[in-house]
């Protein structure tokens, strides 16, 4: 299994960045976890948009499903030119906001299917399994199993007692580290301080962390440095950077 991070910043990326977008390929199989503005672009440095198999939103959050709308066209006109046949399955929160009805008409191009309805789904190779997370608004995190082990992507959340057991063993947690501790009182109910991203980390006794979901005015040195008391071995994504698992 490999992880391509095609953009790591959020709320707003940084010059020639992207926000969220996570694509997860197989031996034969590409699924894209979240697709915020940015990532539409530099998923096709990765792949061909045609061979996706299934994307999956975390949250109705733009910096989460803003490049949906580039997606959306892009399909469109590949079943237009011949170029693919069939709608790309697309699993979103089912709770109804504005961004969800608006959605509703993105079955021109997708499949949709609302998360909340599925435990575990089969995507080509993989087995996903969905878990809710503490966020301003429904939101989702998956564990993706393949052949060669477990990749957990936290989404956006807050601090969570459940995930020493969800997160239990993955081979690689992908987690979102939004604060730094001077933040924390802003963070809370919301997001994971890079402290508390660690501190999960190594209560879950994950294999590999990787964080992500960087506020672009942070110094990311001082990031990795408060994550690194909880979990030594602790990394930062890079854009367009692969990781094995
Ligand atoms: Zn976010
Ligand atoms: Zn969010």
């Amino acid at each position: 299994m490999k992880l391509t991070v095609l953009g790591c910043w959020a709320p707003y990326a940084r010059a020639n960045g992207a926000c969220s977008g996570y694509l997860v390929q197989g031996e034969e199989t590409n699924l894209l976890l979240d697709c915020g503005n940015g990532v539409f672009g530099k998923l096709q440095e990765a792949v061909d948009f045609r061979k996706l198999d299934a994307v999956i939103i975390s949250h109705l959050h733009p910096d989460h499903f803003a490049d949906l709308f580039s997606l959306r066209h892009a399909l469109k006109g590949s079943f237009w030119d011949g170029s693919r046949d069939a709608k790309l399955d697309l699993y979103l929160p089912g709770e109804e906001t504005e961004y969800s009805f608006l959605l509703q008409k993105f079955s021109d191009a997708f499949n949709i299917y609302y998360t909340e309805q599925f435990t575990n789904v089969e995507i080509g190779e993989f087995k996903v399994s969905f878990f809710s997370t503490v966020h301003l608004l429904p939101c989702w995190g998956s564990v993706v199993r393949g052949s060669t082990g477990t990749l957990v992507y936290s989404a956006d959340t807050a601090w969570d007692d459940r995930y020493r057991q969800i997160w239990q063993g993955a081979d690689l947690l992908l987690c979102e580290a939004s604060g730094l501790e001077k933040d924390r009182e802003y963070a809370r109910g919301a997001h994971l301080t890079a402290g508390q991203a660690g501190q999960l980390a190594a209560a879950a006794a994950v294999k590999r962390l990787l964080l992500t979901h960087f506020y672009p005015e942070y110094d990311l040195a001082v990031l990795k440095q408060e994550a690194a008391r909880y979990y030594q071995e602790v990394e930062l994504v890079h854009e367009g950077a692969g990781y094995f698992v």
